[in-house]
């Protein structure tokens, strides 16, 4: 299968959609702290204004839930983009409104179009079949260039992708670039391979991690979700994030490991605090030595140890989700120093997931790294080997299984 390429789009002068993810990170006071997302997507908006297009863009931010929030507008992404593009951009007052529309109709070559946040209509998220007509019926061009939500089946990542014939869609240089990266590393990935995943829950990455088994040689896991599994093989984990429902998902999980050879660990020990916050009473006890009521926010400097041996000698590494409660400083080491072994590596070292690559810009390793992904979800659904909603209509038949 390969992706339709932007490049084989006869574009000149036309109106162009582009769906791009611009959920960035805001502070306290509505700045945008990290706008990675957005520069990303300068090349493909870039491509379609030396092509005298007139550009429409779509992004969603936050969860507004189908309703307008005022907090969740696209206005800052809007000001960024003037900055980035040095290029005037509109706002439009709504998604698809009479505001939106009509600003799309008279949208001239050159001239850039920002619609308000996707997911203020309800029938965003819902794939609605009545939205995607209104945005589709915006331009003659679809380009989806939002990696970050294409494992999501939405009106403007999916649906809209039936309604423009093949020489009319394609995939923006990001979404390429992500693609032939993961399809790679699916197809031939250099092993040993590990696969280091933190975060908070086991149920978000549940299904990821049952898929990652076969494909992999090591497990490392770290974040909250290492309790599930400590509880499950009968360790006390005080007041520590668990999920009591995904106890048997746990053992499942170490019964494939060990039915498939995958060598699984989990953290040895634990920085556990009195409480969750910035002035807590913290200490580093073993994972058999959690006391009660204390809460496990990071790994300890013996988990640390061990999981430098062991990707010592690897060739392959993907990390998805951090070690700790990494946010606040005293439960960022183990995460930091995670990061520190990884970008030293001489592996293929992939990041993943908006935390994870958040937290390496923090420190300054992002050029260290061979790749980050600008999509956790979307790039463990790659790696399972699933087809992404949103890309699935823009993908022709070109002989060969896989993604190239
Ligand atoms: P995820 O979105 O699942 O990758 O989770 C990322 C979040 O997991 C971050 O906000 C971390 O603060 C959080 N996290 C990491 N370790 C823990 C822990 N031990 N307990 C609670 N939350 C955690």
């Amino acid at each position: 299968m390969k992706l339709l390429d932007i490049k084989d789009l006869n574009l000149a002068g036309k109106k162009v959609f582009i769906r791009c993810d611009f959920n960035v990170p805001m502070d306290e006071f509505g700045n945008i702290s990290d706008d990675r997302r957005i520069r990303s997507a300068l090349a493909t908006i870039n491509y379609c204004l030396d092509r005298d297009c007139a550009v429409i863009i779509a992004s969603h931010l936050g969860r507004p839930e189908g309703k307008v929030v005022a907090k969740d507008s696209l206005l800052p992404v809007a000001k960024r983009l003037i900055k980035l593009l040095k290029k005037d951009v509109t706002l439009a007052k709504d998604v698809v409104g009479e505001d939106a529309m009509s600003k799309a109709a008279a949208l001239k070559q050159n001239e850039i179009l920002l619609l308000e946040n996707l997911r203020y209509e309800p029938g965003e998220t819902k794939n609605d079949k009545e939205l995607s007509a209104k945005l589709a019926s915006m331009a003659e061009f679809y380009i989806n260039d939002a990696f970050g939500v294409s494992h999501r089946a939405h009106a403007s990542v999916e649906g809209i992708t039936r309604l423009f014939e093949n020489e009319h869609k394609a995939g923006g240089f990001l979404l390429q670039k992500e693609i032939e990266f993961f399809s790679k590393l699916i197809r031939k990935p250099v092993r040993p391979f590990a696969a280091i995943i933190g975060g908070s829950k086991v149920s978000g990455k549940l299904e990821a991690l049952v898929n990652l088994l076969p494909r992999v040689d090591k497990i490392l896991i770290g974040g909250g979700m290492a309790f599930t599994f400590l509880k499950q093989l009968g360790y006390n984990v005080g007041a520590s994030l668990v999920e009591d429902d995904l106890l048997e998902d746990a053992q499942h999980i170490m019964d494939e490991a060990k039915r498939l050879g995958v060598k699984f660990y989990l953290p040895v020990d634990i920085v556990v605090a009195d409480k969750f916050s910035e002035d807590s009473v913290s200490k580093m006890v073993t994972a058999q030595e959690i006391p009660d009521g204390w809460i496990g926010l990071d790994i300890g400097p013996a988990t640390v140890r061990l999981y430098r041996e062991v990707l010592n000698n690897v060739q392959t590494v993907l990390w998805n989700g951090p070690m700790g409660v990494y946010e606040i400083e005293k439960f960022a080491r183990g995460s930091n120093n995670i990061a520190h072994f990884v970008a030293d590596s001489y592996a293929t070292t992939v990041v993943g997931g908006g935390d994870t690559a958040d937290l390496v810009q923090r420190i300054g390793l992002d050029t260290e790294l061979t790749f980050i992904s600008t999509g956790g979800g979307a790039s463990l659904e790659l790696l399972e080997g699933k087809v992404l909603p949103g890309v699935a209509q823009l993908m022709v038949d070109d002989g060969e299984d896989d993604y190239s």
